[in-house]
């Protein structure tokens, strides 16, 4: 994410129990660009487990601010967002991840957000979610509906990840490399040199080699080969004049 924006996102996480998804979450934050992590009352940390699962991310397990209690970790905050992993009957405006995201980059861009995880057993309490302003629920499987809870972030960060990116227009995936286009003049040479390879093996006859030709010049018309698919080719057409014993081009 953009400049310091995202350091006004603090994930929070409730009174976690296993230190493994303390790591899996901070890993989970550091591929999506967060870094602010803050564990309320966590039953084991820090611990090799979580630094085992972080696979890297240790500096976000070492910068964590660990807090006795949730009112402390969302003293400086200015908007909540509780995540369940069962829509609750608690009366407070419920999103899914995508929305949830747009919420909380428009407020981030200006306050402190925070956006809590419950307990791997429980989830969040109904007290803890009437800390919230909103919740928001994966839409998963109604009859299976828990996700482990470092995925549980996983997700949720990435669509944090994926708003923000698009909201800036910098969404920009790697190019697989490609070498320029044949050119006309390639072109043209690669024609008449599968013209004559086409006649040496008797495709072609001398009623039919017009409209085939059409038509394979708009099949590579629409397939747009570039150099070294040309060559390629080339080399084939070559290649099969040589098993027929006719002369190279
Ligand atoms: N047994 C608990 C689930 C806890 S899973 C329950 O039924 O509520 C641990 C945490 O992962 C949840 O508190 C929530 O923060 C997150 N989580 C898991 N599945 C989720 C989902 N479908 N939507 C939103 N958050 C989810």
């Amino acid at each position: 994410m953009l400049d310091n924006f995202s350091d006004n996102i603090s994930i929070v996480l409730v009174n976690p129990s296993h230190p493994g998804n303390i790591g899996a979450a901070a890993r989970a934050m550091k591929t999506m660009g967060l870094s602010q992590l803050c564990l309320v009352a966590p039953d084991e940390f820090p611990s090799g487990t979580a630094t085992a699962l972080a696979c890297g991310a240790d500096d976000i397990l070492s910068n964590a601010r660990v807090c006795a209690t949730l009112d402390e970790a969302l003293a400086d905050c200015r908007y909540v967002v509780g995540t369940s992993a069962r829509v609750r009957g608690v009366s407070l405006p419920l999103v899914d991840p995508r929305e949830c995201a747009r919420n909380i980059i428009s407020e981030a861009r200006s306050q402190g957000v925070a956006l809590i995880f419950g307990r791997e057993d429980k989830g969040l309490t109904n007290e803890q979610l009437r800390r919230c302003h909103l919740q928001v629920h994966i839409p998963t499987n109604e009859e299976f509906s828990s996700l482990n809870l470092g995925a549980a972030v996983q997700v949720l960060c990435y669509e944090l990840r994926m708003t923000q990116l698009i909201a800036d227009d910098s969404l920009e995936m790697p190019k697989p490399r490609s070498h320029d286009l044949a050119s006309m003049e390639d072109m043209e040479r690669y024609y008449d040199h599968l013209y004559q390879v086409l006649m040496e093996i008797g495709f072609l006859d001398h009623s039919s080699h017009e409209k085939i030709m059409a038509k394979l010049r708009r099949l590579y018309g629409r397939i747009r080969p570039d150099r070294v698919e040309l060559s390629i080719l080339r080399g084939i057409l070559s290649e099969t004049q040589r098993c027929l014993g006719v002369g190279k081009q």
